[in-house]
């Protein structure tokens, strides 16, 4: 709540600065001023915060600003929408090493796209760079931003780091160079999502195949996300989304969600003998 407050004394004081101010005494100064204050009923305020909501979410989520990578709020939202336009993908590699899941006994909380030491890695979306920080024995050179939509991201195992603690950045900036710094054998990027310090598949905001993002937008339901990650779906333009697991084809899966093979050919821009990997997101329509 602190930001907000903070923006509204923001805004009250470019209103009070933009009042007119040439060729007038303070008295004749202050009325103009005094109108604009009274103008501000609660109505307005309610509105100009509506709107400060709106443009930055990330604002009304997070209350801190600390250094830990994982910020978790006090109060995770029921449903939030997480608005995916304006993207950039981090990376231009289509090569997922690992999936997001149970790896080894343990929760890896990001997807590894193939990278290699020295390419340009991307903010995903516009935000301030929150931490900027070497792991040896885990991230490595990472760099974790706060994005506007609300979506926390970390980049990990860079062999550089490019960007400072409390820099803004926009979709496309470059934060670091590709590398294999910190707990990993080979060079790769390790990329995370988190929403209020929950991590979230990358795989279901991205389509790291076809370099896009899975929709405009992505509904976070926490219900959903609170037990299994992997269960999260969004309920947006009626797109849907399964995780491919061991076992299954193509038509097993058109079956399952009564949908037909061409459709999900089409739908995921796959031929009709793609090799399907476990834990590939495949939309579908239902
Ligand atoms: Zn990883």
């Amino acid at each position: 709540m602190n930001a907000y407050v903070k923006n509204i004394f923001l805004l009250l004081l470019i209103l009070v600065c933009s009042a007119p101010s040439q060729g007038q005494d303070l008295l004749t100064m202050q009325a103009p001023i005094d109108t604009k204050l009274k103008a501000l009923d609660s109505l307005s305020l309610i509105r100009m915060v509506e709107k400060e909501k709106f443009s930055n979410p990330a604002a009304a989520l997070y209350g801190n600003w600390g250094e830990h990578y994982s910020a978790r709020t006090a109060v995770v939202p029921d449903s939030f929408v997480i608005d995916l336009t304006r993207f950039h993908m981090p990376t231009t590699s289509h090569i997922i090493t690992s999936d997001y899941g149970v790896r080894r006994g343990r929760q890896h909380k990001g997807v590894d796209i193939k990278v290699y030491t020295g390419d340009t890695i991307r903010s995903v979306f516009s935000g301030k760079v929150r931490i900027v920080r070497y792991d040896e024995k885990g991230y490595g050179n990472y760099v974790v931003i706060r994005h506007h939509n609300g979506l926390e991201t970390i980049y990990g195992h860079m062999s550089k780091n490019l960007v400072a603690q409390d820099a803004e950045v926009r979709a496309g900036t470059p934060i670091g160079l590709g590398g294999n710094s910190g707990r990993t054998a080979d060079s790769h990027l390790h990329f995370e999502t988190r929403f209020c310090g929950i991590a979230l598949d990358p795989a279901l905001l991205f389509d790291f195949r076809n370099q896009d993002v899975t929709g405009d937008t992505y509904l976070f339901c926490r219900n959903q996300t609170a037990g299994n990650n992997q269960q999260a779906k969004t309920e947006t333009a009626a797109v849907r989304y399964h995780k491919v697991a061991s076992g299954e084809t193509l038509a097993s899966i058109a079956r399952k969600h009564s949908t037909t093979v061409d459709d999900l050919c089409h739908l995921n821009h796959i031929g009709k003998s793609a090799r399907l990997r476990v834990g590939q997101i495949l939309k579908y329509n239902q």
